[in-house]
């Protein structure tokens, strides 16, 4: 390879004039450097030719982040993304063409950066994150999310964690920690976050920060509507079905459809006394649209390059660790440090105690709502696994039919009827960890007699 020319070589061809700006930076000492920071022509060299960086998702965040990293100097990007491109990307998925509707977002974003940025080689994988193992995760140097799922940022913050190793002294071995960069948006909010696996917080760690899901109860539905939304859920869950007014299935991009459900909960809205029911609104809640917004992706995936570069390029300081974004009325932004759960379920070395009142009248489907209804676990669907006896024991496991049938009578035994004593372990699997957590139950019922 040929010498690298310095900044004020002017025998510098254009494309080598191209990264003065990052050689002012990789090449001087400042400031504001890090105290280990040594300035070197080889670290632009390190960006280019050896650095390997994973970017999930090839939509919103994920366009802004490709062309960012590869206008970074980063040479050598890979992107998962399962989804394909539809029309109504276009408006601010930027790597996209009306020609490539129907294609993979992950195939197309790449062919796009590929042409456009010779310095740069995009990997495109069209695939779910869980299609792959920890081998494929273990191979990238910083790993940067745009993701609009949680439960797939909690799946990847639970890999990524799961490949950290220790030491003989039980301190972290630092050549494991991947870093994640993950950034969100939602509308004219978003964030950022800096994970260094094992060492800062990580996402579960600070999961009650998720707002909880949109989901109404059926019953305030049904019976005691409050707000404009209940109403219009009313229509689309129970009316829709019960007088099935084109004989099909509700469909959020048909306007008749929508109309229907418009003129419907607008009549249970005036029964009920309740105010703000239109046409948008329920275009919204009939489809779940979170609205997308193209400023919003581009601030906070400028934020995430910035940090993979400050990441691998060791030149600054990182994050830490969290930075809350709002462009609603003026920009408005501020960063904490977000503190690590020393007990979280995923990365602390803490076993997991299970805490149970009673273990005589909670019951194993008490269990299994404490798990998805506890801010600290929101688990979606857990399977539940014991050893008894030396025996591995499925005690529930909904999402295989014939298990599910055949464990059935456990949820409504106690867990003393299910032979389960105090400590004894749990091994619980769900779509929100590639692992399984062991949980250890815990009965706080000093008095109860065991035997
Ligand atoms: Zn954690």
């Amino acid at each position: 390879m040929a010498a690298t020319p310095s900044p004020c070589d002017s025998s510098a061809s254009a494309s080598n004039k191209k990264w003065n700006n990052l050689r002012n930076i990789l090449e001087r000492d400042g400031p504001f450097c890090k105290t280990d920071f040594t300035p070197s022509p080889d670290i632009l060299d390190f960006l280019q030719n050896t650095a390997k960086i994973l970017v999930i998702g090839a939509g919103g965040l994920g366009c802004e982040l490709l062309k960012d990293l590869a206008m970074m100097g980063f040479g050598d990007l890979h992107v998962i993304d399962m989804d394909t491109i539809e029309l109504s990307n276009l408006n601010r998925q930027f790597l996209f063409r009306r020609c490539d509707i129907g294609s993979p977002k992950a195939e197309c974003a790449a062919r796009f950066i590929n042409q456009r940025i010779n310095t740069c080689s995009v990997t495109p994988y069209f695939a779910k994150i869980q299609d792959f193992d920890d081998l494929f995760y273990t191979q990238f140097h910083v790993i940067v999310c745009g993701l609009d799922s949680i439960v797939a940022r909690r799946w990847i913050n639970s890999m990524i964690n799961s490949l950290v190793t220790y030491q003989e002294d039980g301190n972290v071995d630092p050549q494991s920690v991947i870093p994640l960069i993950d950034g969100g948006t939602e509308g004219f909010k978003g964030n950022v976050r800096v994970i260094l696996p094992s060492l800062t917080a990580c996402v579960e760690c600070t999961l009650d920060l998720f707002p909880p899901q949109v989901t109404y109860p059926l019953c305030t539905i049904a019976s005691k509507p409050r707000l404009p939304e209940h109403c219009v859920e009313y229509v689309k869950i129970i009316q829709w079905d019960k007088e099935n007014p084109f004989s099909c299935a509700l469909d959020g991009d048909d306007p008749q459809h929508i109309s229907w459900v418009y003129e419907k909960a607008l009549d249970r809205a005036n029964k009920h006394n309740i105010t703000g029911v239109t046409y948008r609104l329920v275009q919204g809640v009939v489809k779940n649209i979170i609205p997308a917004v193209a400023s919003t992706n581009a601030a906070i995936a400028a934020a995430c390059a910035n940090e993979v570069f400050k990441m691998a390029s060791n030149c600054y300081e990182c994050m830490s660790n969290f930075m809350n974004f709002n462009d609603l009325n003026g920009i408005y932004t501020y960063t904490y440090a977000a503190e690590k759960n020393e007990e979280c379920l995923v990365c602390s070395n803490a076993p997991q105690a299970l805490n149970v009142g009673n273990p005589y009248t909670t019951t194993l489907d008490d269990v299994i709502h404490m798990l998805c209804e506890s801010p600290k676990y929101q688990m979606k669907n857990p399977g539940i696994t014991t050893i008894m006896y030396g025996k591995n024991k499925t005690l529930h496991m909904s999402s295989v039919g014939s298990i599910a049938e055949r464990t059935r009578a456990n949820l409504t035994m106690s867990l003393y009827q299910l032979g389960l004593r105090d400590g004894q372990q749990l091994m619980v699997s769900d779509a929100t960890s590639p692992r399984t957590i062991t949980m250890q139950l815990k009965y706080n019922l000093v008095d109860v007699e065991m035997n």
